[in-house]
C-alpha cells in the first residue's frame, strides 16, 4: 500500500469524474513542512502558531514569530498556507500569562477572546505575519469566533497594523484572504452572515463537536457522546458549506473528521472544498478520493441529512463508498 500510496506523491487529488479536491496539512513547527511536501501535500490548511508561545518563559518576539512564517512560507512556495493566529487557552495554557484559574477553561477566557482584549500580544502577531506575507501565498485566520463582532474587530486591527507598515514603508502582501474557524456552534448557525465578510471558513471539528454535543472532547466517560457523524454536526457542516458558496467563498475543513475514512464520502458529497490532515493521511485520503464519484456522493446528501443516528449514517456510508 505504501508504494502505492508513494506514486501517487506529484498527483493532483481528483474525484472518479475529475474534479479537483484540495488535501493539506495540519503543521505545528517549520520543520514539520518537510514532511507536508513529502507526504504531497498541496497546501497547509492549519498552521498552528501555539508552539511559539509554549513551553518557554515569555512572549515570542515580533522577530521570531517573523522568522518561523517566513520559513513556512517561503518552503511552501506558491501553495496556500492558512496561518491561524494565537489559540492558547482551554487545554493549552501559558504560564507567563498569569491567568485566573476558571472553572470551565474550554467555554472561557481563550483564543481571540484574549487576542482582543490582549491587543499588544494579536498586533504584535499580525505584524510579524503581515511582514511575513510576501514571502509566499499567506492566509490568516482567527480561531474560536463566535459572533460577527469579533470577527469585525480581529479584521481592523488587521487593518490598522497593515496600514502602520506601510506607513513605516514595509512591503505587505495586497491579497491575503482573512478567514474564520467554524468551531462554535453559534457561527455554524450563522454562517450566512459571515459568508458576506469573510473570504473563507475553515470547520474546526474538534471543538465543533465538543461544543454541539456538549461533551468534552478529552472526557473519555463523555466520549460516546462525540460524535463526527451525528447528523446534527453534519448539518451544522452542510449550512456552513452552502452559505460559503452561495457568497462564492470556499470552506476547508481542519479537524480530525478531515482526515477520516468515513467521513471523508460524506463531506466530498456536501462539497467540501479543502481538507487539512495530518500529512500522513494526506496520501491514503488521496488514494481513497481518486475511487470517489463526488456526483453520487452528493446524491446522498439529503437521504443522510435526514437520518436519526450517527450509526444509521456509517453503516449507509460503509455501504456505498465500499468502506
Ligand atoms: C479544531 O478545533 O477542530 C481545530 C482544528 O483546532 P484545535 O484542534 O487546535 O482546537
Ligand atoms: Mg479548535
Amino acid at each position: 500500500k505504501k508504494v502505492q500510496w508513494a506514486k501517487l506523491k506529484n498527483e493532483p487529488t481528483v474525484t472518479k469524474e475529475g474534479q479537483h479536491v484540495e488535501l493539506v496539512a495540519n503543521i505545528g513547527t517549520p520543520e514539520d513542512v518537510e514532511g507536508v511536501l513529502n507526504n504531497g501535500g498541496e497546501g497547509v490548511g492549519l498552521y498552528r502558531t501555539e508552539f511559539l508561545y509554549m513551553g518557554k518563559s515569555q512572549l515570542p518576539t515580533e522577530e521570531e514569530q517573523f522568522d518561523a512564517y517566513k520559513s513556512v512560507l517561503e518552503q511552501m512556495g506558491d501553495k496556500p498556507v492558512v496561518v491561524r493566529t494565537l489559540d492558547i487557552g482551554g487545554d493549552k495554557e501559558l504560564d507567563y500569562l498569569d491567568l485566573p484559574e476558571e472553572m470551565n477553561p474550554f467555554l472561557g477566557y481563550r483564543a481571540i477572546r484574549l487576542c482582543l482584549e490582549r491587543d499588544d500580544i494579536f498586533r504584535t502577531q499580525l505584524r510579524a505575519l503581515l511582514r511575513a506575507s510576501v514571502y509566499g501565498n499567506l492566509k490568516i485566520m482567527f480561531p474560536m469566533i463566535a459572533t460577527l463582532d469579533e470577527f469585525r474587530q480581529a479584521k481592523a486591527l488587521l487593518e490598522e497594523e497593515k496600514q502602520n507598515l506601510s506607513n513605516e514603508g514595509v512591503a505587505v502582501s495586497d491579497n491575503i484572504e482573512v478567514g474564520i474557524m467554524v468551531e462554535i456552534p453559534s457561527t455554524a448557525v450563522m454562517a450566512k452572515q459571515f459568508a458576506k465578510e469573510v473570504d473563507f471558513f475553515s470547520i474546526g471539528t474538534n471543538d465543533l463537536i465538543q461544543y454541539t454535543m456538549a461533551a468534552d472532547r478529552m472526557n473519555e466517560r463523555v466520549s460516546y457522546l462525540y460524535q463526527p457523524y451525528n447528523p446534527a454536526i453534519l448539518a451544522l457542516i452542510h449550512n456552513v458549506i452552502e452559505a460559503s458558496h452561495a457568497e462564492g467563498k470556499w470552506t476547508g475543513m481542519c479537524g480530525e473528521m478531515a482526515g477520516d475514512e468515513i467521513a471523508i464520502p460524506i463531506l466530498l458529497g456536501l462539497g467540501l472544498d479543502e481538507f487539512s490532515m495530518s500529512a500522513t493521511s494526506i496520501l491514503p485520503a488521496r488514494t481513497q478520493i481518486l475511487n470517489l464519484s463526488k456526483e453520487e456522493m452528493a446524491s446522498y446528501k439529503s437521504e443522510i441529512l435526514s437520518m436519526n443516528t450517527a450509526e444509521e449514517v456509517v453503516e449507509f456510508v460503509k455501504a456505498k463508498a465500499n468502506l
